[in-house]
């Protein structure tokens, strides 16, 4: 018997992440090395409506031997709300899709400048600037925002920030309207990708706006729920297979790392997928 067994990692999936191309605070490159040192094998970078950190992760993978999922996370507005749709396994050079996040980030853009404009009134002035220089080459998210009002300590802590003055009924939330949920499954079913509801259970719908959202998506092409995702309440994972059962959907699994700083959303620290639930990676491993 040969003592030389190649030696096989148990592939580790994290389909959910985010770098400093969007509000992540890691670069692409610094992302895919912390995911090895995780023990994740098969990475997804899926920033916010953009696509600019890939190539940089990409070269990292395939000097580290993980397999990059190129991803993004697109902001939809259906029915009045702010949903995520994440595309798996995207070109991200499909010019729809590069055109549709291109006209995303112009209405970021918008948002920001109004987003300031709104909290100099409420007496914080200069927010942008700061915001900008936060973000770097990456765009202007409201994560940016949420680190400058705390680094200005005008709350606790970013997700008190998110309470106190970025979402809806606050002095610096901005209703936007952002892609249309068929527009995103299409830009993502062209690239040739996955499209995935990302943290189905965050949106805080009723059973019966689930129902309908699962039923859409599907009709449009969608294809999977996010089942398994970072910081999610016990049993999120068990009604969203229920979900994924009923409507034909497979499932995916991700974290939704954006920072060492948020220790409840971990790099690859995932549950298993519940059983009868097909994972979203036999779409594209056969
Ligand atoms: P945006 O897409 O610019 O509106 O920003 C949305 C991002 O803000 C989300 O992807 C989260 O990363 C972050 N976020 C939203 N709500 C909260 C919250 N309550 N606490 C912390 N981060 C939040
Ligand atoms: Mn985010
Ligand atoms: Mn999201
Ligand atoms: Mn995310």
């Amino acid at each position: 018997m040969s003592d030389e067994m190649p030696v096989t990692q148990a592939p580790k999936y994290d389909l959910h992440t985010h770098s400093l191309a969007s509000d992540g605070t890691y670069r692409p490159a610094e992302l895919v090395s912390a995911a090895v040192n995780a023990g994740v094998t098969h990475l997804a970078l899926t920033d916010h409506d953009t696509t600019d950190g890939l190539s940089e992760a990409e070269q990292a993978a395939e000097q580290l031997g993980l397999r990059l999922l190129p991803g993004v996370e697109i902001s939809v507005t259906w029915q009045g709300k702010t949903l995520h749709v994440v595309g798996l396994n995207i070109d991200p050079a499909y010019p729809e899709l590069a055109a549709g996040l291109a006209d995303l980030q112009a209405r970021r853009e918008i948002r920001a400048n109004e987003i300031d404009r709104r909290l100099a009134k409420d007496g914080i002035p200069d927010t942008l600037a700061e915001a900008r220089l936060l973000a770097g080459a990456g765009m202007v998210t409201r994560t940016h925002f949420a680190r400058v009002l705390a680094a200005r300590h005008l709350a606790g802590s970013v997700r008190d920030v998110f309470d106190r003055y970025l979402t809806q009924g606050r002095p610096g939330y901005v209703a936007t309207e952002w892609a249309g949920l068929v527009s995103a499954i299409t830009w993502i079913n062209g690239a040739g990708g996955v499209a995935v509801i990302a943290h189905p259970q965050r949106y805080k719908l009723s059973a019966t706006w689930l129902r309908r959202l699962c039923g859409e998506f599907k009709e449009a092409g969608g294809r999977a729920l996010e089942v398994v995702s970072g910081n999610q309440a016990a049993g999120d994972a068990q009604s969203t297979a229920h979900y994924c059962r009923t409507f034909g959907l497979l499932g995916s699994v991700g974290s939704d790392f954006h920072s060492p700083d948020y220790p409840w959303c971990r790099l690859g620290l995932l549950a298993p997928l519940p059983v009868g639930v097909s994972p979203v990676w036999s779409a594209w491993d056969d």
